[in-house]
């Protein structure tokens, strides 16, 4: 069984006294029974990760630590990045990669997603790789091929070990921020799509072990629908994630089913 993974994504939002105020507000929201069947990631800007840390650590909260992002080298003259290893060592366990947002603002190539995904897993984190269409590809018949290529270009290269324990977050970039949200029908056959895909790349036993998310204007509304699908091992949550109130209740689905 895959265990659902619900990843809060922060984007460029909050400060470090704001995240602390929110990550309380989520532990006081959220009970240890509600993160027993599913895990839950917390992915802020660089500036609160410290901060998150030491909350998640001293009061033991059940949330991972999360980032948005990384360079794919360890250490040198890269000005503004920061690397795997600085992440891992303040105990990141998942960092999002190739997020549509990435790819379109700041030009990431499916080939830097795939040093980055491979630079993740060699500092013992864990990846989530990004696909998603644009409205232009849906409308045009070509949102399988789009995510085809993207994850097949995202895990080239890696054991199929690693790619079972990896995450894939389906994510249409017309649904991301924009209210609107795939139906429960077409995120499950795109996230089985994927699932295919996965398999071709790294095998029938990765794909059966690899969590795939959705992602697109996931609320509390419509969080149980779409996380009742047999290929959707969770959600990559933007907006809804910044109230711990909403967060919570996505956390909190299956009270819902
Ligand atoms: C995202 O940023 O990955 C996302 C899905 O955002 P939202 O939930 O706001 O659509």
């Amino acid at each position: 069984m895959r265990k659902p993974l619900i990843s809060g994504n922060w984007k460029m939002n909050l400060n470090h006294f704001e995240a602390l105020k929110l990550v309380q507000e989520l532990s006081y929201q959220v009970s240890r029974d509600d993160v027993e069947l599913v895990d839950v990631s917390l992915h802020p800007p660089f500036t609160d990760i410290r901060t998150v840390q030491t909350v998640l650590e001293s009061d033991r909260l059940p949330f991972a630590l999360g980032a948005q992002h990384c360079y794919h080298e360890d250490a040198g003259a890269f000005t503004g990045e920061v690397s795997p290893a600085m992440l891992a060592k303040l105990n990141v366990a998942y960092v999002i990669a190739g997020h549509s947002e990435r790819r379109e603002i700041f030009g990431e190539s499916d080939e830097m997603v795939n040093l980055k995904v491979k630079a993740i897993l060699q500092h013992g984190m864990t990846p989530i790789l990004c696909c998603g269409e644009t409205l232009d590809e849906r409308e045009a018949g070509q949102a399988e091929q789009k995510i085809a290529k993207q994850i097949t270009a995202g895990l080239a290269g890696l054991a199929s070990e690693h790619v079972g324990g990896m995450v894939v977050a389906y994510e249409p970039i017309w649904a991301i921020g924009t209210g609107r949200t795939a139906s429960a029908d077409d995120a499950q056959a795109m996230c089985a799509h994927a699932r295919a895909i996965v398999a071709e790349v790294a095998g029938e036993a990765a794909a059966a072990t690899v969590r795939i998310q959705y992602g697109g204007s996931v609320k509390p509304v419509n969080a149980a629908e779409l996380m009742s699908q047999p290929d959707i091992d969770g959600a990559l949550v933007g907006g809804a994630c910044l109230e711990a109130e909403s967060f919570g209740r996505i956390i909190q689905y299956r009270l819902a089913e």
